[in-house]
């Protein structure tokens, strides 16, 4: 029968993304404190990549382990419709990878909801507006709480209020546009979805919280040294553009898929000191990869999935599968 052959894929599928998903996020949950560690001795921006790449490393290498060998070997190895059972264990790790991975997609589903709703909302309120310097409009918003955002995942766009233009000077403007150009740049908002579509290591935990927020206050920081460019001058304005926002009030809430001036007040003293005292990291155009050295990566991983794809290795992977499905 066809549904019980591909149910018990599915089973199979969701079990062994489930243990490798807890296995790699329990090694990372590990060394998340090492790895803060290490990262704070290195720039924002790579440190930000460290770390964004470290959460989602459990759910890459899970994803990968099982479209690249669990699903070939099954496939391979039970060609023909079978019905055979799976056992108690099999079934439960299966509903537990149902459960973290419907958990993942009903909070990502929700953060796209109130993304788009918002967006409307504020185009709806709003105007399009030309800003000095800015290649593209942006969406004014008549509001008397500060708004300074870049919205949206794919063209995200940029919010401002009113009440912001009208409080800071061209200076500070300057800066603070460039902030959020910084974030699009590193395409943040993206990555927050991305955040939000790796399933937790178990369903409603969240054990790699602190690595996430660890990573926000990279990106902000690194936001910050691309908007100044190692300029002291602009330096200053970005930190007058920052205290004056905070002083304008506490901004509208806004949705997952945003990233703002100034996303919360906690971290405000800390920028405002670093952007202060020391010289922000000037930002370095991120180096093209030679072409030679670009085939020779995409022929390195494509020898190791061959190597891996071999009929001895997905002979291992389903022996090892039908161990955890019986
Ligand atoms: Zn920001």
């Amino acid at each position: 029968m066809i549904l019980p052959y591909l149910l018990r894929l599915l089973c199979l599928c969701l079990a062994s993304f489930f243990v490798l998903n807890v296995a790699a996020g329990l090694l990372v949950c590990i060394s998340s404190k090492s790895a803060i560690r290490f990262a704070e001795s290195r720039t924002p921006k790579r440190a930000a990549r460290l770390l964004v790449g470290l959460r989602l490393l459990p759910f890459a290498l899970a994803v990968l382990f099982v479209l690249g060998l669990c699903v070939p070997s099954y496939l391979w190895l039970e060609p023909t419709a079978t019905s055979e059972r799976v056992g108690l264990m099999g079934g439960l790790l299966g509903l537990l990878g149902a459960a973290t991975w419907l958990n993942a997609l009903a909070r990502t589903a929700q953060s796209l909801f109130a993304s788009l709703r918002h967006n409307r909302l504020c185009r709806f309120a709003g105007q399009e507006a030309r800003l000095p310097g800015e290649s593209s409009p942006v969406v004014l918003v008549e509001n008397e709480a500060p708004l300074l955002a870049m919205s949206g995942l794919f063209r995200p766009r940029l919010l401002i209020s009113r009440s912001v233009l009208q409080n800071l000077s061209a200076a500070e403007l300057g800066a603070a546009l460039a902030h959020e150009h910084a974030h699009r740049t590193s395409r943040d908002n993206l990555k927050r979805l991305l955040i939000q579509l790796a399933p937790d290591i178990l369903p409603f935990l969240h054990p790699l919280r602190t690595l996430e927020r660890t990573w926000s206050q990279f990106a902000e920081w690194a936001a910050d040294d691309q908007a100044t460019e190692g300029d002291s001058g602009r330096a200053v304005a970005l930190a007058a553009a920052l205290v004056q926002v905070a002083r304008m009030g506490r901004g509208p809430r806004l949705p997952f898929f945003s990233t703002s001036l100034l996303a919360s007040d906690r971290d405000l003293s800390a920028r405002v000191d670093r952007l202060l005292e020391k010289l922000p990291v000037m930002a370095t155009p991120t180096a093209e990869t030679p072409p030679a050295l670009r085939t020779a990566g995409v022929l390195l991983v494509g020898c190791m999935a061959a190597l891996l794809a071999t009929p001895a290795t997905l002979a291992a992977v389903h022996e090892l599968l039908e161990l955890l499905l019986h």
